[in-house]
């Protein structure tokens, strides 16, 4: 069977997991009719990277496959690190990998930040119910009184001042009155709780930051884990998908939307949040701030550099959403944390791309071959099929002539055994084209290998009778010197030599591969020569190639290689 109907038969019934499972338990108990709404809520810090793609794929695709609908929320309470260049970038993404977020009445596109208000308001309220109090202490003093993982917490000496004097502070927080640092509002929770999310967290902050959205509106923001399960169930989600490292903060998750019904603010059931485990991908980062940091320290060309785990990175190099699809549905969730080989990202993109991409000729490392006996000024007109699997996509066409670029690793002149290409006296087939015999090469003054020379064998013609009569070992590609179209081409490798490079706070730069780019003057076939950005193609023997999505001009094709075409890495090649 192949991949193309395994991964259809997949789709019409998606792989069962305890998310699905705990879906389904609702879907039966009726816990919320049989409405499924999930959310997406990344940070506008950054451009989105292939853990993220996980995320999506797991959130979109479970709300796709239950009819229900999947939001997209910018989780946007850090005032300092996010911008409008990061918010249309993410939107894009999402776009790009195929989901939306429309349902039949409306757009589901949310920012935390329009919740300040309502935010604030019920922060007020907890105050007046008693549930949460502004802290004097520093920083420093919190820290102290925060308790270990053997010691209690120690209350603030702030912690039972009166409903009046929180609400005035709190007021004042909001007004400007006071520095950064001076007070935070904190939840009254247990500073004795073994989990330290329990003491008394703090739930806003005084920053004066200008915002990207709000301006200067605002000087006091809410923390992540208050926004978050209220930014959830303002927007009515049933469940809330995240990553195992907010275990520990779902008690908070629940206290705080719990007084919030309590209040009579929020009626139950409430959003449930549910976590997974994030994806790590070896040869690669998954996290923001330290891509952020290849950025900027000039390691890489951009948050859209080919070598990129960035959404943005991966497209630039060609792989599709339907590849990155396949991948996500292959690796599954668990709530297991661990290593995905990179080769498994790789090898959901080949099986993608072989259905999908046309096959075409292109000569990296070019070394002239000239046929002494074909007459010169002749050219003849030779056919391959666009894809050997599929007939029906037809046939394409390029010249044959004298003169051709051979790929210079297919000539050799002292062959060692088991070399079945050119080497003088011996045969090979040109692949769609005529048996030829190596003559010998022409050298520079160096010894340089210049020009291999040849004769042809006028009745061996691929697809004619003669054909068969000749029995070689070696098929090698080629394209006729005149006509081909001269390319550069963009070799890309794993930006990282180690498999973790950041595992156990090692610096990653220190695993950087200086060789993760080359670049290469190649030539392709004349058919190339006035493709579109992003064009596809099988590179016959060498693997799959995109074209460029932001240097490729019309009548000059830049090509990015995409993947070779077996995993070749760390094998000796
Ligand atoms: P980073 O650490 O790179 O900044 P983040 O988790 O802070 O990542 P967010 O913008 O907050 O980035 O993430 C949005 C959503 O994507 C969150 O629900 C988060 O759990 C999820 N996510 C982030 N990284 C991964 C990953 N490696 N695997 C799976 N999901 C992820
Ligand atoms: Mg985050």
């Amino acid at each position: 069977m192949n991949n193309e109907r395994k991964d259809a038969e997949r789709h019409d019934a998606p792989v069962s997991n305890f998310i699905r499972n705990i879906i389904d338990d609702d879907n039966r108990s009726g816990k919320w009719g049989q409405r499924v709404e999930t959310r997406f809520p990344p940070e506008p810090n950054g451009y989105l990277h292939i853990g993220h793609a996980k995320s999506i794929c797991l959130n979109f695709g479970i709300a796709q496959s239950y009819g229900g609908i999947c939001h997209l929320r910018f989780d946007d309470t850090n005032p300092e690190k996010e911008s409008f260049e990061y918010v249309d970038s993410i939107v894009d993404a999402v776009k790009w990998l195929g989901f939306e977020w429309k349902s039949e009445q409306r757009e589901h596109l949310y920012f935390a930040s329009d919740y300040y208000d309502k935010l604030y308001e019920f922060a007020e309220l907890l105050i007046t119910r008693g549930k949460a109090y502004v802290d004097s202490q520093s920083a420093e003093e919190m820290r102290a009184n925060r308790g270990s993982a053997t010691e209690v917490g120690t209350p603030s000496p702030f912690r039972e001042r009166s409903v009046e004097e929180n609400l005035d502070l709190f007021r004042r927080m909001k007004a400007g009155e006071f520095k950064e640092g001076e007070h935070v509002l904190r939840a009254k929770i247990d500073m004795s709780s073994p989990n330290f999310n329990m003491r008394d967290p703090v739930i806003y902050r005084i920053r004066f930051a200008h915002h990207y959205r709000t301006g200067d509106t605002w000087c006091v923001y809410p923390m992540y884990d208050y926004t978050h399960c209220i930014s959830d169930a303002l927007e009515n989600i049933t469940h809330s998908l995240c990553t195992l490292e907010f275990e520990d903060h779902r008690p908070l998750y629940d206290w705080i939307l719990n007084e919030l019904a309590n209040a009579g603010i929020f009626t139950r059931p409430l959003p449930q949040q549910i976590e997974f485990s994030r994806l790590n991908l070896t040869y690669a980062i998954t996290s923001k701030r330290k891509l952020l940091q290849l950025v900027n320290e000039g390691h890489v060309d951009g948050w859209d550099d080919p070598r990129m785990p960035t959404i943005v990175g991966v497209r630039r190099r060609g792989f599709t959403p339907e590849g990155i699809k396949l991948f996500c549905e292959r690796i599954g969730i668990t709530k297991v944390d661990s290593w995905i080989d990179m080769s498994v990202f790789e090898g959901a993109l080949r099986d993608d791309l072989d259905e999908k991409a046309p096959r075409a000729t292109c000569v990296l490392d070019p070394l002239k071959l000239v046929i002494d006996n074909y007459p010169e000024g002749q050219t003849e007109e030779c056919s391959a099929p666009v894809h050997p699997h599929h007939p029906d996509r037809g046939l394409r066409t390029f010249p044959f002539s004298r003169e051709l670029w051979i790929e210079r690793e297919d000539f050799m002149e002292n062959a060692p055994k088991g070399y079945f290409r050119l080497f003088p006296g011996n045969k090979v087939r040109l692949k769609y084209g005529y048996v030829v015999e190596c003559t010998g090469a022409e050298k520079d003054e160096n010894g340089n290998v210049i020009a291999v020379h040849c004769n042809y064998f006028a009745d061996s013609r691929s697809g004619t009778e003669g054909a068969n009569n000749y029995k070689v070992k070696g098929t090698i590609h080629w394209i006729s010197a005149t006509q081909a179209v001269p390319v550069e081409v963009r070799i890309y490798d794993r930006l990282f030599r180690e498999a973790q490079p950041d595992a156990g706070g090692r610096d990653f730069l220190e695993a950087l591969n200086p060789d993760s780019k080359r670049i290469v003057q190649a030539f392709v076939e004349p058919g190339l020569r006035d493709i579109e950005p992003e064009q596809r193609y099988q590179f016959e023997r060498h693997g799959y190639f995109v074209a460029d999505r932001y240097d490729t001009k019309p009548g000059k094709p830049i090509f990015n290689r995409i993947v070779s075409l077996r995993d070749s890495w760390g094998k000796p090649a």
